[in-house]
């Protein structure tokens, strides 16, 4: 068996132990050189927090061990193809490579759709079903304007 397969396995017994926990169904490993670096489970409930995905977790948690918002040299797997939310974490934080299990399909079939989502980002901002409008004051672009002018800015 393939290590990946190792870390998908791992990854389906947390989401597992989750269920058992009273979580979602879902559970992320970010793993880099061959080793664990974090684990995430599904704790939108228990924290209150609708970000808490599998995913989100596993990241904030390497990325605290690693001490760097950057997550290049890193693979995650996750237990589930990842929705639009985490798609773009896993974007942001730059990892190497995904592996998910079961598919967004699978997700939807138990109750988990973020079809939705998917579909939502396509339209036109007018076209959305939560109400989105441009608001231009006059500092609206004060912020831009600084960024862009210093030149001792942290970028990322
Ligand atoms: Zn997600």
């Amino acid at each position: 068996m393939s290590n990946h397969e190792e870390y998908m396995k791992m990854a389906a017994k947390l989401a597992e132990e989750n269920v058992k926990n009273g979580g979602g169904p879902f559970a992320a490993v970010v793993v880099k050189d061959d080793k664990v670096i974090a684990t995430g489970c599904n704790r939108v409930t228990d924290k209150h927090d609708p970000t808490a995905h599998a995913e989100v977790e596993a990241i904030r948690k390497a990325t605290q061990k690693l001490g760097t918002h950057d997550l290049s040299g890193c693979t995650i797997y996750s237990s589930c193809e990842p929705c639009p939310m985490c798609l773009g974490a896993i974007y942001w934080a730059r990892l190497d490579r995904l592996f998910f299990g079961n598919t967004r399909s699978d997700a939807a079939s138990i109750g988990f759709d973020d079809e939705f989502i998917h579909l939502e980002l396509e339209k036109p901002i007018d076209q959305r079903s939560i109400p989105t409008q441009q608001i231009v004051t006059k500092n609206i672009k004060d912020a831009f304007e600084h960024w862009a002018q210093n030149e001792d800015k942290k970028e990322y």
